[in-house]
């Protein structure tokens, strides 16, 4: 090879190493025309939508945060034996051991830094998480930390059949969730501490993996969530939260607020209530006093997609439902 060719092969193999998620598995099936089925593990007696995130179960009402993920191989008993991989370099933050104590069963969560912005997964249904691991330890991408399996504490279990790896990427609400838990659910058990489900909020890895793996791609995980359909713009009178400073790449500039003092910030929520667009507002930019307030709804994009319920409609005005309202109050909390 020429030196021009090798350093064009370099520039590839380092271009193909950027791309910061990789699957979870040695399952690539999501990457070939058609291969859903061989990839996604439905719901019992549904199609292989039903294993995909969103709003994909009870007729669009239930909310799937993650990708379910069908195993490759098995052992002498029909067990899955898949090594689960670290999708991106990262620190191992969470190990639940418990199963018993989740829904997720046994389930471990890395955290990512990507293009400056704080990334979690999360990898559920394990049938044993590797042993060495410890919370604080570091990960590279595509290195094994757990045995696919079939973990859960619900009732209903998951069959032999149906063994899989929900793997979920998502962004942290708020760290102080452990806080805020005690003051609103008073009496309640709070297992995982910040690493409870409610204060984590998904984001549909399978475009991020297809994306990144088009030919050529420059996938670019600020630009993913910047390009999120709106549901819902409202308005916070807070200044200071976690959000703010954790996703700051997703600030945008106000300078008549930068220049009187920022009140409060506008929020943009996708359907799943991530807020990908913040716009710092001065107080002379905002009518009212309430501590929320809802400023408009995308309605279509609230029925294609409605399952968490974070606005109702009320006659023919929307408002903040009880759904909404507790994610803001946690948001900003
Ligand atoms: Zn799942």
């Amino acid at each position: 090879m020429d030196r021009l060719l090798i350093h064009a092969a370099f520039l590839v193999a380092v271009a193909a190493q950027a791309q910061p998620f990789q699957l979870p598995t040695a399952n690539h099936a999501l990457f070939d025309q058609g291969g859903e089925e061989r990839f996604f593990v439905g719901t019992v007696g549904k199609p292989w939508t039903t294993g995909t995130f969103g709003c994909v179960r009870s007729g669009g009402w239930q909310m799937h945060e993650g990708l379910d993920i069908r195993c490759l191989q098995r052992d002498a008993h029909g067990e899955p034996t898949d090594p689960v991989l670290a999708t991106a370099d990262g620190t191992v933050v969470y190990i639940n051991t418990r199963p018993s104590l989740s829904n997720y069963g046994n389930y471990l969560v890395v955290r990512h830094q990507v293009e400056g912005l704080e990334i979690y997964s999360l990898y559920a249904h394990l049938r044993e998480i590797r042993r060495d691991l410890k919370i604080g330890q570091a990960v590279q991408a595509g290195e094994p930390i757990a045995v696919m399996g079939r973990t859960a504490n619900t009732r209903e279990g998951i069959s032999k059949d149906r063994a899989h790896v929900h793997f979920e990427l998502n962004l942290l609400v708020n760290d102080r969730f452990a806080s805020w838990f005690k003051k609103t659910s008073p009496g309640q058990r709070n297992d995982h501490g910040e690493w409870n489900g409610q204060n984590l909020l998904g984001i549909d890895p399978r475009p991020i993996l297809l994306g990144q793996h088009e030919p050529g791609a420059k996938f670019s995980l600020l630009g993913f969530l910047q390009s999120q359909t709106e549901l819902c713009r409202l308005f916070v009178r807070q200044t200071d939260f976690p959000w703010v400073k954790r996703y700051a790449a997703l600030v945008r500039s106000n300078p008549r607020a930068q220049k009187e003092g920022i009140a409060g910030y506008e929020l943009a929520l996708n359907f799943n209530g991530v807020a990908f667009e913040l716009v710092p507002r001065a107080a002379s930019e905002i009518k009212g006093r309430a501590r929320f307030q809802l400023l408009s709804v995308n309605e279509a994009e609230y029925h294609r997609n409605p399952a968490r319920r974070l606005v109702a409609q009320r006659g023919n005005r929307w408002e903040l439902a009880s759904h909404g309202l507790n994610l803001l109050d946690l948001l900003t909390y």
